[in-house]
């Protein structure tokens, strides 16, 4: 299902440890908690102290630098990745687009903490980035798909653009995840992504990461991590690292499933919308066929009202009544109820990893109550 899942890094991905290993060396990476290393002299390099770096982060960063073709920062929440990659890119007077149907945290903390610091925040829409004006913009922020309606936009083109006017561009990636999509590949400078979703993968650990081939860029980001305490903990790395060795077989099956699923939603009397990338009639199919490896497991339905939507969730036994995507688990909430911009009635999807003729049973039993 996803056309990429023979490329060679998803091997390299599994072996990764394998030319650092010496004799008697566990094959999977130790857990290291430790906050302070074995330092007589500070100037011979190696592990110091746990801000400033952690063996158990190095593994997990490792493996992300395979996925995204760059090298990778871990942060211990998808935001605190998304407020470093900012900080490190921005100062006061600056301009920075973001859109206006992403991420909702993404814009309050560009309230809460951007614009109070003199950035000039603008917003525009993902459907509207290709040929907006990027005058004066200091960063371009994309989000693509978009979360939750699935909106899409060129990264290729709008990265042209952008860095014609001057701008960095950074991509949040983490709806399609760097086993769909790779930004860095397409232009983009920077990357950041929630590993709390399918990274991780089992709905049990809050983790994140920057990603960028620029070196300037790279250690104003380690050192934002450094300075402002923004440390991933251990145990949080270990989990991820674990998650990530499973993420393409999970991907695989997830988008194989959605696709069904989109597929009969959308032909289900009761249901009045359907979005999902990878139906042909959807506004984003052609520009996720050039630029994305599959279509990915989010699914927007709608369907008459915030109480026809409420009931369905009610009544499906095998939807998590819960916020967030990417898990083991497939889930169902109504976004309304956060006050994103989409119908009462709309629905974000993540499907899991249920055999799709028992998901899609639960689904058709609930719509038809
Ligand atoms: C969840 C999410 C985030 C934030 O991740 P946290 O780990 O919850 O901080 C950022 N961007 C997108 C698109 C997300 O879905």
């Amino acid at each position: 299902m996803t056309r990429n899942s023979d490329d060679r890094r998803f091997a390299e991905l599994l072996h990764h440890r394998r030319d650092r290993l010496a004799q008697g060396d566990p094959i999977t990476p130790p857990l290291v908690s430790a906050a302070t290393y074995h330092l007589p002299r500070v100037d011979q390099g190696g592990f110091m102290y746990g801000r400033m770096s952690m063996p158990t982060w190095e593994e997990v960063e490792a493996q992300l630098a395979i996925l995204e073709g760059g090298d990778c920062v871990s942060f211990p929440s998808g935001m605190a990745a998304i407020s470093a990659a900012l900080f490190a890119s921005v100062s006061a007077g600056k301009r920075v687009v973001l859109p206006s149907d992403g991420y909702y945290t993404t814009r309050l903390f560009a309230e809460g903490f951007l614009r109070p610091f003199g950035v000039a925040v603008d917003y525009v829409a993902t459907t509207a980035v290709e040929a907006a004006d990027f005058t004066g913009a200091g960063v371009v922020y994309l989000e693509t798909p978009s979360n939750p309606f699935l909106d899409v936009c060129d990264i290729a083109a709008v990265a042209a653009r952008a860095h014609a006017a001057g701008a960095v561009v950074i991509v949040d990636n983490t709806t399609l995840t760097p086993v769909l999509q790779r930004p860095l590949e397409l232009g983009a400078d920077i990357v950041v992504a929630a590993d709390t979703k399918a990274p991780g993968g089992h709905s049990d650990v809050l983790f994140g990461h920057v990603a960028t081939r620029d070196a300037a860029v790279l250690q104003r980001v380690k050192d934002w991590r450094k300075l402002s305490g923004a440390v991933p903990g251990a145990f949080e790395a270990w989990l991820v690292h674990r998650g990530l060795e499973t993420l393409e077989v999970r991907m695989e099956r997830m988008c194989a499933s959605a696709a069904v699923i989109a597929a009969r939603l959308a032909a289900h009397g009761r249901v009045r919308g359907v979005r999902y990338p990878g139906l042909a009639g959807d506004a984003a199919h052609a520009v996720m066929l050039r630029q994305a490896g599959g279509f990915g497991f989010l699914i927007g339905m709608e369907l008459e009202s915030a109480e026809a939507a409420e009931r369905f969730l009610a009544e499906c036994p095998y939807l998590a009544r819960s916020t967030s995507f990417g898990s083991t688990h497939s889930a169902g909430e109504r976004r309304a109820r956060w006050g994103d911009a989409v119908a009462e009635g709309f629905i974000r999807l993540s499907i899991g990893l249920e055999p799709v003729e028992a998901l899609w049973a639960a689904m058709a039993g609930a719509l038809e109550r």
